[in-house]
């Protein structure tokens, strides 16, 4: 089985313009902004909410007050009517320095290094930085250009066709874990000291900071939980991309967990910052493995989260949680086997893959009728 499918992905530009560009994409920025408020309140007082409709009552007064191009015009209206579509009861007001969108009649990439964006005056090329130059010849579509923190940057579309996925023998199974991040059947474990330290360090600093309780304060933790959350995206990307490189290498698809065993069910539900981090975090893991497996025509399933950590991967003797895990470690009561708990119930998240992805050369076939937890429509194909 094969699939093709078109992956959309927004890459991150960094605009790199001169002092007198800055001035112009400022002057741009407001100018659409103010524009967009003059549309709203047209929009709302005539409850015109239809793109049509209230391009016809507003285009030439816009086109004809302020010195934007057509297209930024036409923009302008989209912009609008968008924001009503999400709530018509009060009046949108779009703020000064809000995102502004554009497309390839109004932004056009020169080179690997390049852009021509319009501004207000015209026309102006500055350079950009970006990271994944590799995706730049695929950019299609609308851009958001933003400021954030006297920074430009435009949130690029793209349409990305992926590699065709091919169909595989064995998997690489993945075991999200309580204490490590993520372990594989092969037995790489992904626990990064490293992090743990910059959580340590986060914590001790949030918990001396919130025994204060200061608006200051309150600002301070803000700030540090967005240092953590890159720290801890930073990490996911290097996890993801390497799990993903191995399984291609060896030509393997990848297996993971239909949903992280506890971390998404109500018992966790809490509003202790750190176990929300840890949501997230695995959640963002999850999405990385995802979308790189797709951008490298890896194959990946997710299996039903039940057992894998009870079932002894060599014998398949399911047992119970107290019986068989004594912290770290996994013993089967019944064959004798020991190993790294993680790395046991990554080994059965792989073997899931396979018979799923194969049922009829798997004996696990037969567990997974026989256990009626496991139903076979169960798992979904990402
Ligand atoms: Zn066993």
């Amino acid at each position: 089985m094969t699939y093709i499918c078109i992956m959309k992905l927004t890459l991150k530009i960094k605009l790199l313009p001169t002092d007198s560009q800055k001035e112009l994409l400022m002057a741009t920025l407001k100018e659409v902004n103010k524009a967009c408020n003059v549309i709203s309140e047209v929009a709302f007082t005539k409850k015109l909410f239809n793109q049509m409709k209230l391009h016809h009552q507003t285009y030439h007064m816009i086109k004809g007050s302020t010195q934007l191009t057509a297209q930024l015009v036409i923009r302008s209206i989209s912009k609008v009517v968008d924001a009503y579509k999400l709530d018509r009861k009060v009046q949108r007001a779009f703020r000064p320095l809000g995102s502004i969108a554009y497309d390839d009649r109004v932004l056009t990439y020169k080179s690997e290094d390049k852009v021509s964006v319009w501004c207000i005056g015209g026309r102006q090329v500055m350079p950009y930085i970006c990271h994944n130059k590799k995706y730049i010849p695929y950019i299609k579509g609308e851009a958001d250009l933003v400021f954030n923190k006297g920074k430009w940057y435009l949130f690029q579309t793209v349409d990305l066709p992926d590699e065709e996925i091919k169909d595989v023998e064995d998997f690489i199974g993945v075991d999200f874990g309580q204490t490590d991040i993520a372990v594989t059947s092969d037995g790489d474990n992904f626990n990064s000291e490293q992090l743990k330290n910059v959580r340590k360090k986060y914590s001790k600093i949030r918990a001396s900071v919130q025994s204060k309780g200061t608006k200051g304060a309150k600002k301070l933790l803000k700030r540090l939980s967005g240092r953590e959350r890159r720290f801890v995206s930073i990490n996911n990307h290097t996890i993801a991309k390497q799990i993903v490189a191995k399984a291609k290498e060896q030509n393997k698809g990848i297996a993971i967990e239909d949903l992280t065993k506890i971390r998404f069910t109500a018992k966790t539900k809490s509003k202790n910052q750190k176990t929300e981090l840890n949501r997230w975090s695995f959640y963002q893991l999850r999405q990385f493995m995802t979308y790189k497996a797709k951008l490298s025509g890896v194959k990946l399933l997710a299996i039903p989260p039940a057992y894998t950590s009870q079932t002894c991967c060599v014998c398949n003797h399911i047992g119970t949680e107290v019986s068989f895990r004594k912290g770290k470690k996994f013993a089967c009561t019944y064959c004798g086997y020991k190993a790294d708990a993680d790395v046991n119930a990554a080994r059965n998240i792989a073997a899931w893959g396979r018979a799923v992805n194969r049922p009829e050369k798997s004996d696990m076939f037969c567990i997974l009728h026989h256990v009626s937890r496991f139903k076979a429509h169960w798992v979904r194909c990402l």
